[in-house]
C-alpha cells in the first residue's frame, strides 16, 4: 500500500518510477539535485502568504499525520475561517491546503501559494504564466477534499507579483497576486483517479519498471530527478540527450523513442533533419574531426571591439521577498563586479573589483563605481552579456544622474558568447555547450591558474548569491572568508574571458 500526497502525486505525474524507486531504492536518491536555498526561499514566502487574509491559525507540520488531521477538525470545528496547512485524507490519499478559508456557508476556498512570480498584472495577453504541475497539484488537493465531502468553492493559486516594486514597509497584498483557477482544475478531476491508479499500479508493483520505457525528458522536468544516476547508468555515451545547440527535448525523445540512441545513429540515418550546429557537434564527435575555425567570423568579431577593453562581470542577488526600496521578486540585483582592462591586444591587465557591504543595498555604490572605472567611451566585453546590460539598464533606470554614462557603456558592449554561439568555433571538448564554464577548459583543459573546481568556497553564480544573501548573518571570520572567495570567484570570470579572447586571436 502506498500513501500518497500532494508532492508524490506530481512526483507520480512527472514519472511512475520515482515512486517505485521512493519505494524500494530510496538509498540511490541524489539529494544534489534539492536546491536548499530554493527550499527555504519557499518556506520564508509561504509563511509571509499566510498572513494575506488575515489572522489565522496553523497546523503544524508533524510526523503523524493523523495529529495534523486531528488538529485540522479541531479547527473547523471551532469555526475557524482562516487555516495554513488545513489537512486532510482520503483513503491513501493525504493533502496539506497551504491556505484555508471557510465560508460562511461551510464551502471551502482553497489557495496553493507558490514562491514563483506570476506574470506582470497588466500582461492579460498571453495565457496565465502558470506550470502544468501547480494545476495538477490543486487538481489533487481538489480532489481529496471533495472526496472527503467537503464543498469547493474556488481553487486559487498565489504567486509573487513581478511588478510589485516595494516602496517603504512590505505590502503582502500587492506583494503576491492571487489568480483563480476554479475551472481549469475542475476540468482535471476525470484524470485525477486515472492518475492514481497507474501510479500506484507502478509504484506497488514487485520488478522494477524497466527504465527505458520511463527515460527521457521528464528526467529533468518539471524538476531534475535524483534517480537519474540509476535509470541512465546503461545509457551509451554520446545518447541523442547529449546533443546541445539548443536542439528541443521533444526532438530528442522523438528521436530516442524511434530507436536512434547515439550520435553515431544520428549519422547513419541522414543527419535526421538537425541543423548544421547540432550535426558538427555529431560529426565532431563521432568522427574525431579537430576542431572548427571560421577564422573570418572570429575576425569580424574581434573587429567589433576596441581599446582599451573592459572585460567585466556581475554577480547579483536575486531576493525573492524585496529587502530594500525600488526592488521588485526576484530581480537580480548586483552586489559585485570584477572588471580586467587591457590597453592593447595581448597587453598586460589592470584589476579592479566592487563587493557591497553585506545586508546593505549595493546598488548606488555599485552604479557609482562603474561610472568611475570605465569610461562612457570604453568598450565593455562581457559573457553572456544580455544579463550584465540589462543590469545596468536597471541601474540606469534607477539612477538619473547616472544614467546618460551607464547606458552609453550599456550600448557599447559585446558579447564574448558571440563567436562560440554563432558558431565560429567549436571542438569536441565542448560538448554541444557554449558557456564560459564549458568553453574555458575546453581551451584551457590543465590550467589550475583556470579551473573553477580548485576555487575556495565558491564555484557557480549560484552559490556567490546564495553567499551573499546570508553573508550579514556569519561570523565576522566566515565574513572576511567569503568574502575573499566570492572575490576570487569573480575575478576568475573576467579573468576566463581575456584568455579566451586572447585564444581566439591566436586562432586567426
Ligand atoms: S531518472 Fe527518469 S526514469 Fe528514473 S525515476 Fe527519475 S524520472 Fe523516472
Amino acid at each position: 500500500m502506498i500513501y500518497l500526497s500532494k508532492s508524490k502525486y506530481c512526483q507520480g505525474k512527472q514519472c511512475a518510477k520515482i515512486l517505485w524507486m521512493n519505494q524500494n531504492k530510496k538509498d540511490l536518491f541524489d539529494s544534489s539535485v534539492l536546491n536548499e536555498a530554493r527550499l527555504e526561499t519557499g518556506n520564508q514566502v509561504g509563511d509571509l502568504a499566510m498572513g494575506y487574509y488575515g489572522d489565522f491559525v496553523e497546523v503544524k507540520f508533524g510526523e503523524r499525520r493523523s495529529d495534523m488531521l486531528a488538529d485540522t477538525k479541531k479547527y473547523l470545528d471551532a469555526g475557524d475561517k482562516v487555516i495554513a496547512e488545513a489537512s486532510f485524507a482520503f483513503g491513501e490519499n493525504f493533502c496539506s491546503v497551504d491556505i484555508l478559508r471557510v465560508n460562511d456557508d461551510g464551502s471551502f476556498d482553497v489557495v496553493e501559494v507558490k514562491s514563483s512570480t506570476s506574470k506582470n498584472a497588466e500582461d492579460d495577453s498571453d495565457e496565465k504564466n502558470v506550470k502544468e504541475v501547480y494545476l495538477d497539484d490543486m487538481a489533487y488537493q481538489y480532489y481529496v477534499l471533495t472526496a472527503c465531502g467537503y464543498r469547493v468553492n474556488s481553487m486559487s493559486l498565489m504567486q509573487l507579483n513581478r511588478s510589485y516594486v516595494r516602496h517603504g514597509e512590505l505590502d503582502i497584498h500587492k506583494l503576491f497576486v492571487v489568480e483563480d483557477y476554479t475551472e481549469a482544475v475542475r476540468s482535471r478531476q476525470a484524470d485525477v483517479p486515472e492518475t492514481l491508479a497507474r501510479i500506484t499500479a507502478v509504484a506497488e508493483q514487485e520488478a522494477e519498471p524497466p527504465s527505458d520505457d520511463y527515460i527521457g525528458n521528464r528526467c529533468n522536468k518539471p524538476y531534475e530527478c535524483g534517480y537519474k544516476a540509476f535509470c541512465w547508468r546503461n545509457m551509451p555515451e554520446n545518447n541523442v540527450f547529449d546533443i546541445g545547440f539548443r536542439v528541443r527535448g521533444t526532438k530528442k525523445e522523438e528521436l530516442f523513442r524511434a530507436g536512434i540512441l547515439t550520435m553515431e545513429d544520428v549519422l547513419n540515418a541522414d543527419g535526421c533533419g538537425l541543423s548544421d550546429k547540432p550535426l558538427r557537434q555529431i560529426t565532431t564527435k563521432v568522427l574525431g574531426l579537430p576542431p572548427f575555425v571560421d577564422r573570418d567570423g572570429i575576425k569580424e568579431f574581434l573587429d567589433s571591439l576596441w581599446y582599451p577593453l573592459y572585460y567585466f562581470d556581475f554577480e547579483t542577488w536575486p531576493q525573492a521577498i524585496p529587502l530594500f526600496d525600488d526592488v521588485w521578486p526576484y530581480e537580480q540585483i548586483p552586489t559585485q563586479y570584477s572588471l580586467h582592462i587591457q590597453n592593447e591586444p595581448g597587453g598586460p591587465l589592470i584589476h579592479k573589483e566592487f563587493l557591497g557591504k553585506e545586508g546593505e543595498d549595493p546598488r548606488r555604490a555599485i552604479a557609482e563605481r562603474i561610472c568611475e572605472d570605465i569610461p562612457a567611451a570604453g568598450c565593455m566585453i562581457a559573457y553572456y552579456a544580455a544579463f550584465e546590460k540589462t543590469r545596468i539598464k536597471e541601474l540606469a533606470g534607477l539612477f538619473p544622474d547616472l544614467s546618460a554614462h551607464l547606458m552609453a557603456i550599456y550600448e557599447n558592449t559585446r558579447d564574448l558568447i558571440d563567436p562560440f554561439a554563432k558558431g565560429h568555433y567549436y571542438c569536441e571538448a565542448m560538448g554541444g555547450r557554449t558557456s564560459i564554464k564549458v568553453v574555458l577548459p575546453a581551451f584551457f583543459p590543465d590550467d589550475p591558474e583556470l579551473d573553477y573546481h580548485a576555487l575556495d568556497l565558491i564555484h557557480n553564480g549560484t552559490e556567490a548569491a546564495d553567499a551573499f544573501a546570508t553573508l550579514h548573518e556569519q561570523s565576522p571570520e566566515d565574513i572576511e572568508k567569503i568574502r575573499a572567495a566570492l572575490l576570487k570567484y569573480c575575478e576568475l570570470d573576467t579573468l576566463a574571458m581575456v584568455r579566451i579572447l586572447d585564444k581566439l586571436r591566436t586562432l586567426i
